[in-house]
Protein backbone atom coordinates (compact mmCIF):
# COMPACT_ATOMS: atom_id res chain seq x y z
CA UNK A 1 0.00 0.00 0.00
CA UNK A 2 1.05 3.47 -0.60
CA UNK A 3 2.07 4.88 2.56
CA UNK A 4 0.01 8.14 3.22
CA UNK A 5 1.22 11.61 2.18
CA UNK A 6 3.60 9.63 -0.21
CA UNK A 7 3.30 9.89 -4.09
CA UNK A 8 1.78 7.10 -5.85
CA UNK A 9 4.51 5.57 -8.40
CA UNK A 10 3.44 3.50 -11.01
CA UNK A 11 5.39 1.53 -12.77
CA UNK A 12 4.90 0.90 -16.95
CA UNK A 13 5.51 -1.96 -19.36
CA UNK A 14 4.43 -1.42 -22.62
CA UNK A 15 4.76 -4.20 -25.38
CA UNK A 16 3.49 -4.31 -29.13
CA UNK A 17 3.84 -2.14 -32.09
CA UNK A 18 3.94 2.04 -32.54
CA UNK A 19 0.31 1.94 -31.96
CA UNK A 20 0.58 0.24 -28.93
CA UNK A 21 3.55 3.02 -27.94
CA UNK A 22 1.47 5.76 -28.94
CA UNK A 23 -1.69 4.47 -26.14
CA UNK A 24 1.27 3.82 -23.64
CA UNK A 25 2.06 7.36 -24.05
CA UNK A 26 -1.37 8.84 -23.76
CA UNK A 27 -1.95 6.33 -20.27
CA UNK A 28 1.55 7.80 -19.34
CA UNK A 29 0.81 11.51 -20.09
CA UNK A 30 -2.50 11.54 -18.05
CA UNK A 31 -0.79 9.56 -14.85
CA UNK A 32 1.75 12.43 -14.93
CA UNK A 33 -1.07 15.25 -15.07
CA UNK A 34 -2.47 13.72 -12.39
CA UNK A 35 0.30 13.24 -10.64
CA UNK A 36 1.34 9.95 -10.30
CA UNK A 37 4.83 9.63 -10.49
CA UNK A 38 6.66 6.86 -13.00
CA UNK A 39 8.61 4.53 -11.57
CA UNK A 40 11.33 2.63 -13.43
CA UNK A 41 11.41 -0.93 -11.25
CA UNK A 42 9.09 -3.43 -10.09
CA UNK A 43 9.84 -3.14 -6.18
CA UNK A 44 9.66 0.87 -6.00
CA UNK A 45 6.38 0.87 -7.76
CA UNK A 46 2.68 0.64 -6.21
CA UNK A 47 1.40 -1.07 -8.85
CA UNK A 48 1.88 -1.91 -12.81
CA UNK A 49 0.82 -1.30 -15.80
CA UNK A 50 1.29 -4.02 -18.45
CA UNK A 51 0.35 -2.72 -22.57
CA UNK A 52 0.02 -6.04 -24.01
CA UNK A 53 0.32 -7.02 -28.08
CA UNK A 54 -2.07 -9.81 -29.11
CA UNK A 55 -1.00 -10.15 -32.67
CA UNK A 56 0.15 -13.30 -33.56
CA UNK A 57 0.96 -16.11 -30.98
CA UNK A 58 4.60 -15.09 -29.86
CA UNK A 59 3.90 -11.83 -28.92
CA UNK A 60 0.52 -13.33 -26.80
CA UNK A 61 3.31 -15.33 -25.36
CA UNK A 62 5.67 -12.61 -24.61
CA UNK A 63 2.42 -10.26 -22.89
CA UNK A 64 1.37 -12.80 -20.77
CA UNK A 65 5.27 -13.34 -19.68
CA UNK A 66 5.87 -9.99 -19.30
CA UNK A 67 2.35 -9.79 -17.36
CA UNK A 68 3.69 -12.93 -15.13
CA UNK A 69 6.71 -11.35 -14.25
CA UNK A 70 5.23 -8.22 -13.10
CA UNK A 71 2.78 -10.02 -10.76
CA UNK A 72 5.47 -11.72 -9.54
CA UNK A 73 7.85 -8.75 -8.73
CA UNK A 74 5.26 -6.50 -7.84
CA UNK A 75 1.64 -8.30 -6.71
CA UNK A 76 -0.84 -5.72 -8.42
CA UNK A 77 -1.26 -5.27 -12.22
CA UNK A 78 -3.63 -3.88 -14.25
CA UNK A 79 -3.22 -5.14 -18.13
CA UNK A 80 -4.39 -2.91 -21.26
CA UNK A 81 -3.51 -3.29 -25.20
CA UNK A 82 -4.71 -5.93 -27.78
CA UNK A 83 -3.91 -8.99 -25.46
CA UNK A 84 -6.76 -7.24 -22.73
CA UNK A 85 -9.73 -7.40 -25.64
CA UNK A 86 -9.00 -11.37 -25.11
CA UNK A 87 -9.97 -10.56 -21.88
CA UNK A 88 -10.56 -14.18 -20.68
CA UNK A 89 -6.83 -15.14 -21.92
CA UNK A 90 -5.44 -12.88 -19.77
CA UNK A 91 -7.36 -13.73 -16.64
CA UNK A 92 -7.57 -18.05 -17.19
CA UNK A 93 -3.95 -17.03 -17.49
CA UNK A 94 -3.37 -14.78 -14.76
CA UNK A 95 -6.42 -14.63 -12.59
CA UNK A 96 -4.41 -12.50 -10.01
CA UNK A 97 -4.57 -9.50 -12.60
CA UNK A 98 -6.56 -5.86 -10.67
CA UNK A 99 -8.44 -4.88 -13.97
CA UNK A 100 -8.17 -5.80 -17.51
CA UNK A 101 -8.89 -3.45 -20.31
CA UNK A 102 -8.85 -3.29 -24.06
CA UNK A 103 -6.26 -1.13 -26.52
CA UNK A 104 -6.93 2.77 -26.90
CA UNK A 105 -8.55 2.50 -23.37
CA UNK A 106 -7.06 5.25 -21.60
CA UNK A 107 -10.05 6.28 -19.32
CA UNK A 108 -10.60 2.73 -18.27
CA UNK A 109 -7.40 2.30 -17.64
CA UNK A 110 -7.23 5.09 -15.11
CA UNK A 111 -10.28 4.40 -13.96
CA UNK A 112 -9.07 0.77 -12.92
CA UNK A 113 -6.05 3.14 -11.47
CA UNK A 114 -8.26 5.36 -9.33
CA UNK A 115 -9.88 2.44 -7.45
CA UNK A 116 -6.82 0.49 -6.83
CA UNK A 117 -4.54 3.39 -6.19
CA UNK A 118 -6.18 6.77 -5.82
CA UNK A 119 -4.90 9.78 -7.44
CA UNK A 120 -2.83 11.93 -5.42
CA UNK A 121 -4.51 15.00 -3.61
CA UNK A 122 -2.64 17.71 -5.13
CA UNK A 123 -1.70 17.31 -9.01
CA UNK A 124 0.60 19.09 -10.36
CA UNK A 125 -0.81 19.41 -14.15
CA UNK A 126 1.50 21.76 -15.18
CA UNK A 127 4.44 19.39 -15.07
CA UNK A 128 3.40 17.88 -17.74
CA UNK A 129 4.80 19.33 -20.74
CA UNK A 130 2.43 20.43 -23.53
CA UNK A 131 3.45 17.47 -26.34
CA UNK A 132 2.49 14.82 -23.17
CA UNK A 133 5.01 11.95 -22.10
CA UNK A 134 7.04 10.12 -24.83
CA UNK A 135 9.11 7.11 -25.24
CA UNK A 136 10.25 7.56 -28.16
CA UNK A 137 14.26 9.47 -28.67
CA UNK A 138 13.73 13.23 -28.03
CA UNK A 139 13.92 13.84 -32.18
CA UNK A 140 11.15 11.96 -33.63
CA UNK A 141 7.57 10.98 -32.24
CA UNK A 142 4.88 8.68 -33.61
CA UNK A 143 1.50 11.04 -34.12
CA UNK A 144 -1.86 8.65 -34.28
CA UNK A 145 -4.29 9.91 -36.02
CA UNK A 146 -7.01 7.55 -36.16
CA UNK A 147 -8.10 4.11 -34.48
CA UNK A 148 -9.58 1.10 -35.56
CA UNK A 149 -10.49 0.16 -39.45
CA UNK A 150 -12.98 -0.83 -41.99
CA UNK A 151 -11.24 -3.05 -43.41
CA UNK A 152 -11.55 -7.12 -42.58
CA UNK A 153 -8.79 -8.68 -44.48
CA UNK A 154 -9.23 -12.35 -43.49
CA UNK A 155 -5.68 -12.70 -41.77
CA UNK A 156 -6.08 -9.93 -39.78
CA UNK A 157 -8.14 -9.70 -36.14
CA UNK A 158 -7.13 -6.11 -35.43
CA UNK A 159 -11.02 -4.72 -36.23
CA UNK A 160 -12.52 -6.83 -34.10
CA UNK A 161 -9.73 -6.10 -31.24
CA UNK A 162 -9.77 -2.11 -32.05
CA UNK A 163 -13.35 -1.57 -33.95
CA UNK A 164 -14.22 0.21 -37.20
CA UNK A 165 -12.05 3.21 -37.91
CA UNK A 166 -12.36 6.69 -35.64
CA UNK A 167 -10.40 9.65 -37.21
CA UNK A 168 -9.09 12.41 -34.55
CA UNK A 169 -10.05 15.50 -35.38
CA UNK A 170 -7.64 17.12 -37.45
CA UNK A 171 -7.25 20.16 -35.00
CA UNK A 172 -6.15 18.06 -32.00
CA UNK A 173 -3.87 15.84 -34.55
CA UNK A 174 -2.43 19.31 -35.61
CA UNK A 175 -1.95 20.88 -32.20
CA UNK A 176 -0.10 17.84 -30.98
CA UNK A 177 2.33 18.01 -34.13
CA UNK A 178 2.88 21.48 -33.22
CA UNK A 179 3.64 20.67 -29.90
CA UNK A 180 6.09 18.19 -30.39
CA UNK A 181 7.56 20.18 -33.18
CA UNK A 182 8.03 23.01 -30.69
CA UNK A 183 9.40 20.55 -27.76
CA UNK A 184 12.13 19.81 -30.52
CA UNK A 185 11.04 16.96 -32.66
CA UNK A 186 12.55 17.06 -35.86
CA UNK A 187 10.73 14.24 -37.49
CA UNK A 188 6.82 13.23 -36.81
CA UNK A 189 5.45 9.82 -37.94
CA UNK A 190 2.04 9.75 -38.94
CA UNK A 191 0.53 5.99 -38.21
CA UNK A 192 -2.65 4.42 -38.03
CA UNK A 193 -4.25 1.33 -38.48
CA UNK A 194 -5.02 2.78 -42.05
CA UNK A 195 -3.75 6.22 -43.03
CA UNK A 196 -5.50 6.63 -46.08
CA UNK A 197 -9.12 5.96 -44.69
CA UNK A 198 -8.49 8.94 -42.71
CA UNK A 199 -11.72 11.09 -42.53
CA UNK A 200 -13.72 8.33 -43.99
CA UNK A 201 -15.49 7.86 -40.78
CA UNK A 202 -16.66 11.44 -40.22
CA UNK A 203 -16.96 12.47 -44.30
CA UNK A 204 -13.96 14.42 -44.07
CA UNK A 205 -15.49 16.98 -41.83
CA UNK A 206 -13.72 20.22 -41.98
CA UNK A 207 -11.85 20.94 -38.76
CA UNK A 208 -9.59 23.84 -37.77
CA UNK A 209 -6.06 24.61 -37.21
CA UNK A 210 -4.81 28.36 -36.46
CA UNK A 211 -7.88 29.58 -37.66
CA UNK A 212 -8.08 28.28 -41.04
CA UNK A 213 -10.50 25.57 -42.47
CA UNK A 214 -8.52 21.70 -42.36
CA UNK A 215 -10.19 18.58 -43.79
CA UNK A 216 -10.16 15.55 -42.45
CA UNK A 217 -8.68 13.86 -45.04
CA UNK A 218 -4.83 12.25 -45.31
CA UNK A 219 -3.36 14.82 -48.22
CA UNK A 220 -4.92 17.95 -46.31
CA UNK A 221 -3.39 16.22 -43.20
CA UNK A 222 -0.40 15.95 -44.95
CA UNK A 223 -0.15 19.42 -46.34
CA UNK A 224 -0.68 21.10 -43.31
CA UNK A 225 1.95 18.96 -41.32
CA UNK A 226 4.63 19.83 -44.26
CA UNK A 227 4.26 23.45 -43.13
CA UNK A 228 5.84 22.83 -39.71
CA UNK A 229 9.07 22.65 -41.16
CA UNK A 230 10.49 19.10 -40.40
CA UNK A 231 10.22 15.67 -41.63
CA UNK A 232 7.15 13.86 -41.86
CA UNK A 233 6.58 10.56 -42.91
CA UNK A 234 3.67 8.35 -43.54
CA UNK A 235 3.33 4.84 -42.40
CA UNK A 236 0.13 2.15 -42.96
CA UNK A 237 -1.20 3.62 -46.11
CA UNK A 238 -4.04 1.20 -47.24
CA UNK A 239 -3.36 0.99 -51.66
CA UNK A 240 -6.48 3.41 -51.98
CA UNK A 241 -6.39 4.99 -54.77
CA UNK A 242 -6.29 8.67 -52.76
CA UNK A 243 -2.45 7.62 -52.38
CA UNK A 244 -1.82 9.40 -55.49
CA UNK A 245 -2.82 12.64 -53.91
CA UNK A 246 0.44 12.63 -51.51
CA UNK A 247 3.11 11.99 -53.81
CA UNK A 248 3.02 15.61 -55.42
CA UNK A 249 3.67 16.66 -51.84
CA UNK A 250 6.74 14.35 -52.12
CA UNK A 251 7.60 15.54 -54.66
CA UNK A 252 7.65 19.42 -53.63
CA UNK A 253 9.43 18.73 -50.82
CA UNK A 254 6.57 19.13 -48.34
CA UNK A 255 6.65 15.22 -46.94
CA UNK A 256 9.22 12.82 -47.05
CA UNK A 257 9.27 11.18 -50.43
CA UNK A 258 8.34 7.89 -48.45
CA UNK A 259 5.39 5.64 -48.69
CA UNK A 260 4.84 2.10 -46.47
CA UNK A 261 1.92 0.90 -47.98
CA UNK A 262 1.51 -2.85 -47.35
CA UNK A 263 0.46 -4.74 -50.67
CA UNK A 264 0.52 -8.01 -48.77
CA UNK A 265 0.39 -10.29 -51.96
CA UNK A 266 0.29 -9.92 -55.87
CA UNK A 267 -1.74 -12.65 -57.09
CA UNK A 268 -5.28 -11.63 -57.71
CA UNK A 269 -6.56 -15.16 -56.01
CA UNK A 270 -4.91 -14.94 -52.95
CA UNK A 271 -5.53 -10.85 -52.69
CA UNK A 272 -9.14 -11.81 -53.16
CA UNK A 273 -9.14 -14.91 -50.55
CA UNK A 274 -7.21 -12.04 -48.18
CA UNK A 275 -10.16 -9.34 -48.64
CA UNK A 276 -7.45 -7.01 -50.44
CA UNK A 277 -7.71 -4.89 -53.35
CA UNK A 278 -6.58 -7.43 -56.56
CA UNK A 279 -4.88 -6.19 -59.79
CA UNK A 280 -0.50 -6.09 -59.64
CA UNK A 281 -1.06 -4.45 -62.88
CA UNK A 282 -2.60 -1.52 -61.99
CA UNK A 283 -0.29 -1.41 -58.67
CA UNK A 284 2.86 -1.32 -61.20
CA UNK A 285 1.16 0.88 -63.10
CA UNK A 286 0.61 3.30 -60.47
CA UNK A 287 4.04 2.76 -58.70
CA UNK A 288 5.93 3.64 -62.24
CA UNK A 289 3.58 6.90 -61.83
CA UNK A 290 4.84 7.59 -58.44
CA UNK A 291 8.15 7.45 -59.54
CA UNK A 292 7.60 9.41 -62.46
CA UNK A 293 6.41 12.60 -60.84
CA UNK A 294 8.33 11.92 -57.09
CA UNK A 295 11.65 9.87 -59.08
CA UNK A 296 13.50 9.27 -55.37
CA UNK A 297 10.35 7.64 -53.69
CA UNK A 298 11.30 5.13 -51.39
CA UNK A 299 8.63 2.48 -51.12
CA UNK A 300 8.09 0.30 -48.30
CA UNK A 301 6.13 -2.58 -48.33
CA UNK A 302 4.81 -5.91 -46.60
CA UNK A 303 4.13 -9.07 -47.65
CA UNK A 304 2.71 -12.21 -46.56
CA UNK A 305 3.77 -15.74 -47.73
CA UNK A 306 2.31 -19.20 -47.27
CA UNK A 307 -0.94 -17.75 -47.17
CA UNK A 308 -3.58 -20.51 -47.17
CA UNK A 309 -3.89 -22.22 -50.69
CA UNK A 310 -1.11 -20.58 -51.66
CA UNK A 311 0.62 -22.18 -55.14
CA UNK A 312 4.21 -23.06 -56.24
CA UNK A 313 2.74 -20.87 -58.86
CA UNK A 314 0.95 -17.99 -57.24
CA UNK A 315 4.14 -17.65 -54.88
CA UNK A 316 6.02 -16.94 -58.17
CA UNK A 317 3.57 -14.47 -59.51
CA UNK A 318 4.65 -12.92 -55.90
CA UNK A 319 8.77 -13.24 -56.75
CA UNK A 320 8.00 -11.52 -60.29
CA UNK A 321 5.67 -8.83 -59.25
CA UNK A 322 8.71 -7.62 -56.90
CA UNK A 323 11.15 -8.05 -59.71
CA UNK A 324 9.11 -5.41 -61.43
CA UNK A 325 8.09 -3.30 -58.52
CA UNK A 326 11.90 -3.16 -57.54
CA UNK A 327 10.33 -1.95 -53.95
CA UNK A 328 13.48 -0.10 -51.74
CA UNK A 329 12.37 -2.02 -48.94
CA UNK A 330 10.36 -5.02 -48.13
CA UNK A 331 8.87 -6.69 -44.78
CA UNK A 332 8.21 -10.45 -44.89
CA UNK A 333 6.04 -12.74 -43.00
CA UNK A 334 4.86 -16.25 -43.03
CA UNK A 335 1.24 -16.79 -42.79
CA UNK A 336 0.37 -17.71 -39.16
CA UNK A 337 -2.72 -18.83 -38.20
CA UNK A 338 -3.79 -15.59 -35.74
CA UNK A 339 -6.67 -16.90 -33.11
CA UNK A 340 -10.18 -15.73 -34.73
CA UNK A 341 -8.80 -14.94 -38.35
CA UNK A 342 -11.08 -15.55 -40.94
CA UNK A 343 -8.46 -16.98 -42.99
CA UNK A 344 -7.64 -19.91 -40.83
CA UNK A 345 -10.80 -21.47 -41.51
CA UNK A 346 -9.52 -21.50 -45.46
CA UNK A 347 -8.49 -24.82 -46.96
CA UNK A 348 -5.06 -26.15 -47.85
CA UNK A 349 -2.86 -24.39 -45.39
CA UNK A 350 0.62 -24.42 -46.58
CA UNK A 351 3.31 -26.50 -44.19
CA UNK A 352 5.73 -24.54 -42.63
CA UNK A 353 8.78 -26.02 -43.99
CA UNK A 354 7.39 -24.47 -47.42
CA UNK A 355 6.23 -21.08 -45.80
CA UNK A 356 9.83 -20.89 -44.12
CA UNK A 357 11.77 -21.60 -47.83
CA UNK A 358 9.14 -19.36 -50.25
CA UNK A 359 10.00 -16.93 -47.17
CA UNK A 360 14.00 -17.40 -47.93
CA UNK A 361 13.74 -17.04 -51.69
CA UNK A 362 11.81 -13.86 -51.53
CA UNK A 363 13.77 -12.45 -49.02
CA UNK A 364 17.01 -13.74 -51.11
CA UNK A 365 15.27 -11.77 -54.33
CA UNK A 366 14.33 -8.92 -51.62
CA UNK A 367 18.01 -8.41 -50.53
CA UNK A 368 19.64 -8.53 -54.03
CA UNK A 369 17.59 -5.52 -55.09
CA UNK A 370 18.00 -3.46 -51.80
CA UNK A 371 21.57 -3.83 -52.05
CA UNK A 372 21.38 -2.73 -56.12
CA UNK A 373 19.06 0.07 -54.83
CA UNK A 374 21.83 1.33 -52.12
CA UNK A 375 24.65 0.65 -54.46
CA UNK A 376 23.26 3.59 -56.87
CA UNK A 377 23.56 6.22 -53.90
CA UNK A 378 27.23 5.76 -53.51
CA UNK A 379 28.90 9.10 -54.36
CA UNK A 380 25.38 11.11 -53.96
CA UNK A 381 25.22 13.63 -50.91
CA UNK A 382 21.71 13.49 -49.02
CA UNK A 383 20.26 14.78 -45.93
CA UNK A 384 20.58 12.64 -42.66
CA UNK A 385 19.15 12.95 -39.07
CA UNK A 386 21.37 12.34 -36.70
CA UNK A 387 20.17 9.08 -34.31
CA UNK A 388 23.00 8.48 -31.84
CA UNK A 389 26.22 9.44 -31.42
CA UNK A 390 29.74 7.91 -29.87
CA UNK A 391 33.36 8.22 -30.39
CA UNK A 392 33.12 5.90 -33.41
CA UNK A 393 31.10 8.38 -35.50
CA UNK A 394 27.29 8.54 -35.60
CA UNK A 395 24.56 7.08 -36.57
CA UNK A 396 21.95 8.46 -38.65
CA UNK A 397 18.86 8.15 -41.06
CA UNK A 398 18.37 9.48 -44.81
CA UNK A 399 14.89 10.01 -45.60
CA UNK A 400 14.42 6.72 -47.04
CA UNK A 401 15.00 4.99 -43.71
CA UNK A 402 12.06 5.14 -40.88
CA UNK A 403 13.24 4.34 -37.74
CA UNK A 404 13.18 0.38 -36.08
CA UNK A 405 12.63 -1.16 -39.21
CA UNK A 406 14.89 0.66 -42.14
CA UNK A 407 18.28 0.65 -42.80
CA UNK A 408 20.65 3.37 -40.90
CA UNK A 409 23.64 5.73 -42.41
CA UNK A 410 26.70 5.37 -40.86
CA UNK A 411 28.78 8.93 -40.35
CA UNK A 412 32.32 7.72 -40.38
CA UNK A 413 33.79 11.31 -38.96
CA UNK A 414 30.42 12.54 -36.90
CA UNK A 415 31.56 12.23 -33.70
CA UNK A 416 30.92 15.98 -33.28
CA UNK A 417 27.57 15.62 -34.41
CA UNK A 418 24.80 16.13 -31.63
CA UNK A 419 21.67 13.66 -31.83
CA UNK A 420 18.83 15.53 -33.76
CA UNK A 421 21.03 17.00 -36.46
CA UNK A 422 20.35 16.95 -39.65
CA UNK A 423 23.40 17.14 -41.63
CA UNK A 424 24.79 16.97 -45.53
CA UNK A 425 26.77 13.62 -45.92
CA UNK A 426 28.67 12.22 -48.90
CA UNK A 427 27.89 8.08 -49.18
CA UNK A 428 30.95 6.20 -49.41
CA UNK A 429 29.95 2.87 -48.92
CA UNK A 430 26.41 0.37 -49.10
CA UNK A 431 25.40 -3.02 -48.51
CA UNK A 432 22.02 -5.04 -48.19
CA UNK A 433 20.72 -2.69 -45.81
CA UNK A 434 23.34 0.18 -45.01
CA UNK A 435 25.05 2.88 -45.67
CA UNK A 436 28.33 4.13 -44.44
CA UNK A 437 28.92 8.11 -45.20
CA UNK A 438 31.38 11.56 -44.32
CA UNK A 439 30.05 14.87 -43.66
CA UNK A 440 30.21 16.75 -46.97
CA UNK A 441 29.29 21.23 -47.32
CA UNK A 442 27.93 20.40 -50.58
CA UNK A 443 23.45 20.61 -51.00
CA UNK A 444 22.05 17.55 -50.47
CA UNK A 445 19.81 16.29 -53.37
CA UNK A 446 16.62 15.01 -52.52
CA UNK A 447 13.61 15.07 -54.81
S1 LIG B 1 -6.27 -2.84 -43.33
FE1 LIG B 1 -4.71 -3.47 -41.82
S2 LIG B 1 -5.73 -3.23 -39.80
FE2 LIG B 1 -7.34 -3.17 -41.35
S3 LIG B 1 -8.09 -5.29 -41.44
FE3 LIG B 1 -6.51 -5.06 -43.06
S4 LIG B 1 -4.56 -5.68 -42.12
FE4 LIG B 1 -6.07 -5.35 -40.45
Amino acid sequence: MTPQNSVPKVGFVSLGCPKATVDSEHILTRLRAEGYLISGSYSDADLVVVNTCGFIDSAVEESLEAIGEALAENGRVIVTGCLGAKGDVVRQAHPKVLAVTGPHATDEVMEALHAHLPKPHDPYSDLVPPQGIRLTPKHYAYVKISEGCNHRCTFCIIPGLRGDLVSRPVGEVMEEAQNLVNAGVKELLVISQDTSAYGVDVKYRTGFWNGRPLKTRMAELARAMGELGVWVRLHYVYPYPNVDEVIPLMAEGKILPYLDIPFQHANERILKLMKRPASSENVLQRIRQWRGICPDITLRSTFIVGFPGETEKEFQELLGFLEQAQLDRVGAFTYSPVEGAVANELPDHVPPEVQEERLERLMRLQEEISAEHLALKLGKTMQVLVDNVDEEGAVARSTADAPEIDGLVYISNGDNLSVGDFVNVRITDSDIHDLWAELSDLPSGEC
